[in-house]
């Protein structure tokens, strides 16, 4: 079991008390970060369960090297492989392996699983990590968009079940250890900050040729695919803000967006009477992981450090809004809240899919997720031409996780229909 706050400082030995954990999406970029971090504290860390869909050869590694009870890959066919294979090469042959989301939610949900690393990819993550929270587990939430879509669902189900929801995305923890329990009354503003992208400084009217390989190369962070389309579209921090109104029980009037070149500073908190905190360290996602992973602690991690004299300079500017259309997007349905931010977050999976399959430029992904939001006022307001008078509930309130698919699935439609149209 999870060491708690007051028994550190009893007699009882906390290298003792293992921390058992579940990593939902253990072969992408937060998955193999976290999976570093426990490598380094086996006293401290015990793998329980694994995950993935694809990269089954690198999910065999780390099932030979970290022996988890669990295995969840994504068909009935791929796990029965694997059964047989672990079997007959004597290798871990307790492990059980289960598929899909059942699976997904089996693991998460387990028993013995103390703390479960959300770092599945989209919308895919929101079944399993709701089980987790279901469960009442310490929740380490890297993967966004499940927040975007339900928040509140998650929040309110937290608050109930006594689930610990620890931001694990980069701003949301810096905030989370400037705010260090302080009451949101407290709050004059969250800032949270934005490298810019790759293409923060690229001309206006160059936007017109941007390749997916450029779209791809961000300058300061190694991430997964589909979150780093995000941050060049900037998407990625609109999606932000909302998990940031959820965590933090914060208006979007509150939440501001900085652009940070260096990402040292990786966000701050204006309290009501002008003190600035800020987190700030080297661009490393292992360190909110292991905030994560060693919470109420502090790990003694072993990774390159910020050298603050060999800093130059911080530069803070305003963001541009005419050059991020998507993050003015992703603003207003923060502000109009109901099934608007789930919309908003399929129909971008689904365009930024499209984008990484090169079916689509880099320029229409906003301007398709526009008119997909254009439709969705359309209604709401009843002024769409063909629309009947009946508005789905899940456009207008998330009360429950199947309202968040279908808003999630409502937006992937319009998407796809726009981009029919474009062809
Ligand atoms: P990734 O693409 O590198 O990895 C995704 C993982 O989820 C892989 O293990 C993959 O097999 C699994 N997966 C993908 N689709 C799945 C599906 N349909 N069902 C089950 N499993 C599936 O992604 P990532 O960059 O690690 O990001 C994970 C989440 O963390 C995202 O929500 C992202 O926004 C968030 N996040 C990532 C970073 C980062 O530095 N990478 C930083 C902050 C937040
Ligand atoms: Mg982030």
């Amino acid at each position: 079991m999870k060491v708690s706050a007051s028994l550190s400082n009893s007699s009882e030995n906390p290298a003792s008390v293992l921390t058992k954990v579940t990593v939902l999406g253990a072969t992408g970029s937060i998955g193999l970060n976290t999976l570093d971090i426990i490598r380094q504290f086996p006293q401290k860390f015990q793998i329980e369960a694994l995950s993935c869909r694809n990269s089954i050869e690198q999910l065999c590694e780390q099932i030979r090297e970290f022996k988890p009870r669990l295995v969840c890959v994504n068909t009935s066919d791929q796990a029965r492989e694997l059964r047989e294979s672990f079997r007959s090469g004597h290798s871990c042959p307790e492990t059980e392996f289960v598929w899909g989301m059942e699976g997904l939610k089996q693991i998460s949900r387990d028993p013995e699983v103390d703390l479960v690393m959300a770092a599945i990819v989209g919308a895919a993550g929101l079944e399993p990590t709701f089980s987790a929270v279901e469960a009442g587990k310490i929740v380490a939430v890297a993967n966004k968009e499940p927040l975007v879509m339900a928040g509140e669902l998650f929040v309110q189900t937290a608050k109930k079940t006594g689930a610990k929801l620890l931001p694990t995305d980069s701003e949301h923890n810096a905030i989370f250890q400037a705010l260090h329990n302080e009451s949101p009354e407290r709050i004059a503003r969250l800032i949270l900050t934005a490298s810019g992208g790759p293409f923060r400084d690229l001309p206006l009217d160059e936007f017109e040729q941007i390749t997916l390989d450029e779209a791809l190369n961000h300058p300061n962070w190694e991430m997964g695919r589909k979150i780093t389309i995000d941050s060049a579209t900037m998407m990625n921090k609109g999606l932000e803000i909302i998990e940031a109104h959820w965590l933090f029980n914060t208006p979007v009037e509150k939440i501001d967006v900085l652009m940070q070149r260096e990402s040292i500073i990786h966000s701050m908190v204006e309290f009501i009477d002008g003190s600035f905190l800020a987190q700030m360290g080297l661009p490393d996602m292992r360190v909110p992981i292991a905030y994560c992973l060693g919470w109420p602690e502090r790990l003694p991690l072993k990774i390159p450090r910020l050298d603050p004299v060999a800093l130059n300079a911080l530069h803070f500017e305003a963001i541009d809004e005419q050059r991020f259309p998507c993050l003015s997007l992703s603003l207003k349905a923060a502000k109009q809240g109901g099934g608007a931010p789930a919309v908003l977050n399929g129909a971008n999976e689904k365009v930024v899919a499209a984008f990484l399959n090169e079916e689509i430029r880099f320029v229409d992904i906003s301007k398709i997720l526009a008119s997909v939001m254009h439709v969705f006022d359309e209604t709401l307001q009843q002024t769409k031409p063909d629309c009947f008078d009946i508005i789905p509930d899940f456009l207008l309130n998330i009360l429950s996780l199947e309202d968040a698919v279908e808003a999630d699935q409502w937006g992937r439609e319009q998407a796809g229909e726009v981009m029919e149209k474009l062809h």
